[in-house]
């Protein structure tokens, strides 16, 4: 128990994580369709601002602006051989932010998807998945992450491909998956499938669970269809603050701060240790979480209509983990014989 996760998992009852990455960027003026992970060299007091918006709202652990720092996202923005130092970098100012704060704060890696398509389904190799997520897991070591953090995976093979990178950076981790497609990931994996998948990786996380997705609701769900499944781990809670709208030209989540405050605490009930927020969560609805947690002592499992009731309606009705099927649209035009 050597890495500073580990210590101070085994010293709390719960830690909150941080909120958004992009919506707090876009707040700070990014423009749709810039890579985030340039401005941790071209706009470094931006990058303090969200991490330290974070730290102050009282995050005990926040992730890196390095979401899409792989070859495979920067090349789109002719920036693949910058990797090392844009992860680098990106860590870095979060070590320093992190040990200015007086306590302990947790620098969380953030690796995001490679945006391709594994094999067999898809073109992108083990090999070569293993070898991206290597080399930005060995930027952020060099920056100083006290942990790599792989978040809104969709298929099972990259999440693998992604402990197998970790090992090799020799580095402790944790991941998230994204559910946000009826209740599975995009590429159809359950909740409980997921609990069942992580238990049989050879390179084992601190902790996983979800991220993302579609609303606090159906997060909840996911977190208590992992926890059945894979009942001694410690897991994440990272949800969106609400429903993303479209107003005024801007995506905007509709959970307010007190939303996210009810969510936080049901999350603890659900089985989650490490809390925190997804898309549109700002350090505003981070200080409530916190506030929350701090003053309410941890209840028994919310019941499905508890959740609903307190934090509004799932997406879809089932999440596949009762045994029935993906939900398929109905094929037209073409009969059944
Ligand atoms: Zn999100």
């Amino acid at each position: 128990m050597t890495n500073a996760l580990s210590k101070l998992l085994s010293e709390r009852d719960w830690i909150l994580a941080d909120g958004a990455t992009g919506t707090n960027l876009f707040n700070l003026g990014l423009e749709a369709g810039d890579a985030p992970e340039i401005w941790n060299i071209t706009h470094p007091n931006n990058i303090r601002t969200l991490y330290s918006g974070a730290v102050g709202a009282g995050s005990d652990l926040f992730l890196t602006n390095t979401f899409g720092g792989n070859a495979s996202r920067l090349k789109l923005h002719d920036a693949a051989n910058q990797t090392h130092e844009l992860n680098r970098v990106g860590a870095a100012i979060g070590r320093d932010i992190a040990d200015a704060s007086g306590r302990t704060v947790i620098v969380a890696g953030s690796v995001g998807p490679t945006g391709e398509i594994m094999a067999p389904m898809g073109s992108l190799t083990h090999e070569i998945a293993v070898e991206m997520f290597h080399e930005q897991a060995e930027g952020l070591k060099t920056g100083g992450a006290d942990v790599l953090w792989v978040e809104t995976i969709s298929a099972p093979e990259e999440f693998r491909a992604a402990s197998e990178a970790f090992a090799m950076a020799d580095m402790p981790w944790c991941g998230t998956m994204s559910f946000d497609t009826a209740g599975r990931t995009m590429m159809g994996m359950t909740s409980k499938d997921m609990g069942k998948m992580v238990g049989k990786l050879a390179h084992q996380p601190l902790a996983f669970g979800a991220n993302c997705g579609v609303g606090a609701s159906d997060l909840l769900r996911t977190v208590l269809g992992i926890a059945e499944a894979a009942s001694d781990a410690t897991l994440i809670a990272k949800g969106n603050a609400g429903i993303p709208k479209f107003q005024d030209g801007h995506i905007h989540y509709d959970g307010t701060p007190e939303l996210m405050g009810e969510y936080a605490v049901l999350a603890r009930d659900c089985g989650a240790t490490i809390i925190g927020g997804c898309c549109g969560t700002t350090p505003e609805h981070l200080a409530v979480m916190r506030a929350k947690l701090e003053a309410t002592p941890k209840g028994t499992k919310p019941a499905l209509d508890q959740i609903i009731a307190a934090l509004g309606a799932f997406s879809s009705e089932s999440d596949g983990t009762d045994g029935n099927g993906p939900v398929r649209a109905v094929r037209r035009g073409r009969r059944r014989s």
